[in-house]
């Protein structure tokens, strides 16, 4: 049977009336059953995107776990993405650097290069769903190309090859920029199908996986956790909350929450055009410009289309497909055509989602440790101080917030969680856990109200001022 995203708000004039990634690629989707009885189980993970499946994958192995998705699998920010799976984006490695030193930096950037590779190479994903080849990186204005320079410099310093194009040297379908990097060995996939496959495999080791399945309450009994889903009651020893921006603001969620900024953006697909099936195949894959807010970013698809995003706002949007008469839409289509020398093809598909940007760009991971006879109440927080073992094999119950912004990160957490899990000391907890040294963004974020309509009007601030900036600079 197959399913199309049946939490989706529908608006009034859509272009398509189902979401691009799962119409156009749809073929073999497996669905999951709602949870219809009580049970038990190691590991119960909330959410059923790339970071709770991530998980799953990792610990189902050796473990008896059970996810639960309220939705369907990848019906959060993960299925509504853009599907560029770019280390370049998803780390800056020079906020990294002066946050943690460039060891660490290293370090980051080597284990999320190394859960990519091998969550790809674990669920052999169809070529129709991964893109390999080159992106580029632009600069929108002649005052960015200093930008250029840093990036070019940072990701030598880290054995990362770029070629570098003067304007008159810029690949000739691109209009409007002043120079640009190529970045090689870049990938791109449909996130639905990323997501799915993960699923599948999971399922494949014995993970047990529950769609339309709800949790709206849990707590910790004599070390075990319960968890309301509908009049269903789950039981775990170790409980995993990957619940994502639209998550519920549970107790040991919120100080989470505090320290992301949960945002919207739109996304469109044209129809197909020559010009750009030209490009795709000829391994330009992806490109992305040096405006700090105002960006917009791109995919060449196989068959001919762009999809664009870009200039995300503050808030969050339940997923939504959209009309051709909404700005947003009007606005992309108008940016992505004054940046290319040919004609293109109208909007086809249009929607908006949201997804949470961590103040710093990392992912942010709580560890909490339930012992036996440790009846309700928080938990104790593991982990504290500088570099100690997290999450030792004591024989208690854990539970795991993860959160984060972006595909690679969500498979890197995966294998974080799965050591903490496991009782392995984690070389990443000093940078991801989620009482980190602050960086300036975030010392700034948590000075803001925890008012939900202020912290939005001030983040709403925040992102004009940073406009501003870059119309100016
Ligand atoms: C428009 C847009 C474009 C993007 N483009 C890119 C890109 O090109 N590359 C990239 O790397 N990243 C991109 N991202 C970011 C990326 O999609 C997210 O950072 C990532 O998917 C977050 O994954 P997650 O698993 O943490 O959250 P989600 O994917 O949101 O998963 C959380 C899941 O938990 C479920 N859930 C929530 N509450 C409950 C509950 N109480 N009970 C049961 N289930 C629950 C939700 O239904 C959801 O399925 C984009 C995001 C958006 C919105």
């Amino acid at each position: 049977m197959k399913n199309s995203g049946s939490h989706l708000m529908q608006p009034s004039a859509a272009l398509k009336a189902a979401p691009f990634w799962r119409t156009a690629f749809e073929t073999d989707k497996e669905t999951y059953p709602a949870l219809r009885h009580d049970i038990d189980c190691d590991i119960a993970i909330i959410g059923g995107g790339i970071t709770g499946l991530s998980a799953a994958l990792s610990l189902s192995q050796n473990h008896d776990v059970v996810v639960l998705e309220q939705g369907s699998v990848a019906e959060g920010s993960s299925g509504f993405s853009a599907g560029i799976l770019s280390l370049a984006t998803t780390v800056d490695l020079r906020v990294v650097e002066q946050q943690f030193g460039r060891e660490n930096a290293a370090l980051l950037y080597s284990r999320l290069s190394a859960a990519v590779n091998r969550t790809l190479g674990a669920i052999n994903l169809r070529e129709d769903a991964l893109q390999t080849g080159v992106s580029i990186y632009a600069a929108a204005k002649a005052s960015h190309l200093p930008i250029l320079e840093t990036e070019r410099q940072t990701r030598k310093r880290y054995g990362l090859s770029t070629r570098f194009h003067e304007k008159s040297g810029l690949p000739s379908f691109l209009t409007s920029f002043h120079g640009a990097l190529e970045l090689e060995g870049e990938r791109a996939v449909n996130p639905v199908k990323l997501v799915q496959a993960i699923a599948k495999r999971a399922a494949d080791q014995g993970c047990r996986i529950f769609e339309s399945t709800p949790v709206t309450h849990f707590e910790n009994s004599n070390g075990l956790f319960v968890l309301n889903a509908g009049t269903q009651t789950v039981k775990s020893r170790h409980l995993i909350v990957a619940t994502g921006v639209r998550g519920k603001a549970w107790s040991p969620v919120a100080s989470i929450n505090r320290q992301l900024v949960p945002v919207k953006g739109d996304l469109i697909v044209t129809e197909p055009c020559q010009e750009v099936a030209k490009l795709a195949q000829s391994g330009t894959i992806a490109l992305w410009d040096t405006y700090q807010m105002l960006y917009t970013y791109l995919r060449y698809l196989p068959d001919g289309r762009i999809l664009a995003g870009g200039a995300d706002s503050p808030g969050i949007s339940a997923a939504c497909l959209l009309s051709d008469k909404e700005e947003g839409v009007r606005r992309l289509h108008a940016v992505i055509q004054s940046r290319h020398n040919f004609k293109l093809p109208p909007v086809e598909h249009a929607w908006r989602a949201s997804f949470s940007l961590p103040a710093d760009g990392l992912p942010l991971v709580k560890v909490l440790s339930f012992g036996e006879g440790n009846d309700g109440g928080n938990g104790g927080e593991i982990g504290g101080g500088n570099g100690g073992e997290i999450g030792g094999s004591n024989g208690s119950g854990k539970l795991i917030v993860a959160s984060t912004d972006g595909l690679p990160s969500g498979m890197l957490l995966g294998e974080v969680i799965a050591n903490l899990i496991e009782g392995r000391h984690d070389g990443l907890m000093d940078m991801l856990r989620h009482d980190r040294k602050p960086s300036l963004s975030a010392r700034l974020l948590s000075l803001l109200p925890n008012v939900p309509a202020l912290r939005n009007t001030a983040l709403k601030m925040v992102f004009f001022g940073m406009r501003l900036k870059d119309i100016l600079s």
